[in-house]
């Protein structure tokens, strides 16, 4: 299908970019284009112009830096996976650019883009939510921070203006005890989920959990952060029956519909066992240190 007619800019600032989508209020922004590009040839989108900010310098970066692990929104799904630092002390946010979609579409796709997209199939959104992470937006007035977890307020929906740019994403650094993981499943590889759930915990030497953190994918309008059951695992020894008490409440968080994907019961199921797997993986990670 062939998009309708738009205008292109392509700035090379963050001012500049800023000022055109000020002055064009039926503009968008530009990311790796893996979701606006389709959705534009299907005629859901179609914005008059297109404020392409893949020029724009400084804003691809993944760095530590005081007492967080930066990462600038137009990193590449791609950059995240080949990284280093995120490989060693970041496993939930590895195991994530792991499973979205192929390489292909992640040599492109941003980690800002696929925030601000605010799909509620888009693997980030749980795993940020997990996390508790911070977005920061610049816009006419300046920058401004935002949590995770006021940040998907309806399907495809943010609090960001339509001349605010998301500049960075800031996870909380690892410290000693952190431990995570995502799992995702998708009908075949490069898929979108049909469930998927992002665990991210805090264990002391004695192995008590001290923080939790559960995101859910593509099982809702929106992405779900299942404060119920992160809060049953504060305070636990992590022991098999508080695990399932806890899995069985981000069962119960999830608000799944029947689809192509599977049944409303399947994709509850689902829920229930990943985020008992997830848990496992995330405690052997956080004692491997
Ligand atoms: C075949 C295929 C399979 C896919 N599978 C998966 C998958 O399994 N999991 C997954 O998570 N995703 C998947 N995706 C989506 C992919 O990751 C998208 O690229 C991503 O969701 C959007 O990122 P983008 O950089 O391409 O953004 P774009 O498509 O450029 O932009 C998306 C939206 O966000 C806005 N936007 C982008 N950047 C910013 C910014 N910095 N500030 C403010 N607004 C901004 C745009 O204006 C637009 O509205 C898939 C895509 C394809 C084509």
């Amino acid at each position: 299908m062939i998009p309708p007619a738009f205008d292109y800019a392509s700035p090379t600032t963050v001012n500049e970019a800023l000022a055109l989508l000020g002055q064009n209020p039926d503009a968008k922004i530009l990311a790796g284009g893996h979701s606006l590009l389709p959705m534009m040839k299907f005629r859901l989108a179609s914005p008059a112009l297109l404020v392409d900010i893949n020029k724009v310098d400084g804003l691809a970066y993944i760095k530590e830096e005081g007492g967080w692990l930066k990462i600038g929104a137009m990193t590449r799904e791609s950059e995240v996976d080949r990284s280093a630092l995120v490989k060693q002390k970041y496993p939930l946010l590895a195991d994530t650019a792991r499973v979205i979609a192929d390489p292909i579409v992640r040599n492109w796709a941003t980690v800002g883009g696929n925030l601000a997209h605010a799909d509620p199939a888009n693997d980030h959104p749980a795993t940020m939510l997990a996390y508790g992470a911070r977005l920061v937006a610049a816009g006419p007035g300046g920058t401004r921070e935002i949590a995770i977890g006021d940040f998907f307020v309806g399907p495809f929906t943010t609090p960001l203006e339509h001349n605010e740019i998301l500049t960075e994403i800031r996870i909380p650094a690892h410290k000693a005890g952190d431990g995570g993981a995502y799992l995702k499943i998708e009908r075949k590889v490069g898929d979108y989920a049909t469930a998927a759930v992002a665990v991210q915990i805090n264990v002391d030497s004695k192995g008590r959990c001290m923080s939790a953190g559960i995101g859910l994918t593509n099982v809702g309008l929106t992405p779900i952060r299942t404060a119920k059951a992160a809060g049953l695992l504060v305070g636990s020894s992590l022991d098999d029956a508080t695990v399932k008490a806890a899995a069985n409440a981000a069962a119960e968080a999830a608000e799944p519909s029947a689809d192509n994907r599977g049944s409303e019961d399947y994709k509850r199921s689902l829920v229930r066992t990943l985020t008992t797997r997830a848990l496992k993986t995330a405690v052997e990670r956080a004692k491997a240190g």
